[in-house]
């Protein structure tokens, strides 16, 4: 008898069903394993399979974590996927290789800030409230323009735009309308789609997916979102 697929593999199938169907390559979308809430023990087999990149939306429960996982894959990529205080931009900036969720102008800041400090250049995502939900941070659309020139001006690594679409409404207009955007402003990334949703997300142009649930099951701690 074959051996069932791996969660793992599965998600890689349907990306890569979802690829074909939109003509994209494989190559073009960054598998974005969220591990927040889980313990090293969960993240293990992951790494065993071959994953690198990993999302946490929790400055310190990242670095209660990842030091000593990353000891043994020094390859991994940690993305942040949660809102940031300015307060632990210097932590962030240490710890993580891509943030997802810049949002404000005091953010653009504090992240140039630690990066002169630090010398590492670290891609910012610019998260936009498409929902104009208040609650999940991102900036107002109205106001990406100019927080674009404020981290342009900073010298910040721009790596594209990042959004988290209202629960449980139809996702692809926002994907869509996340997908405009960038192209307006001439970013390369999309850091869009999770469990739900990524395949509709990949079809709209995303290059980020944020995958949690399908890869390492329910959450039972309490989370930001
Ligand atoms: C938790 C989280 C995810 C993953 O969500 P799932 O539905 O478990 O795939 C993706 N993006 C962000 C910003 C999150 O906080």
């Amino acid at each position: 008898m074959e051996k069932a697929d791996t969660p793992l593999q599965q998600v890689q199938t349907n990306i890569a069903q979802a690829c074909k169907l939109a003509r994209r390559k494989v190559e073009e979308i960054t598998l974005v394993a969220v591990s927040k809430t889980h313990p090293a023990e969960a993240i293990e087999p992951l790494l065993l399979e071959g994953q690198r990149h990993f999302g946490e939306n929790r400055v310190q429960e990242a670095q209660g974590k990842w030091p000593a996982l990353r000891e043994a894959h020094p390859a991994v990529q940690l993305h942040l996927i949660g809102q940031l205080q300015s307060n632990k931009a210097d932590d962030a900036v240490e710890l993580f290789d891509v943030i997802h969720s810049l949002d404000r102008p005091s953010l653009v800041k504090a992240l140039a800030k630690a990066m002169d400090k630090t010398g590492r250049r670290v891609p910012c995502f610019v998260q936009v409230d498409v929902g104009e939900e208040d609650q999940k941070g991102g900036c107002p659309v109205a106001e990406l323009p100019a927080l674009l020139e404020l981290a342009r001006d900073a010298d910040l690594p721009l790596a594209g735009l990042m959004c988290i679409p209202p629960f449980d409404i139809e996702p692809a207009p926002f994907f869509a309308f996340l997908d405009k955007l960038a192209r307006d402003h001439g970013l390369e990334g999309r850091s869009m789609g999770m469990s739900g949703d990524y395949e509709t997300a990949i079809k709209l142009g995303s290059t980020h997916v944020r995958v949690g649930t399908a890869l390492f099951g329910e959450r039972f701690q309490a989370t930001q979102h």
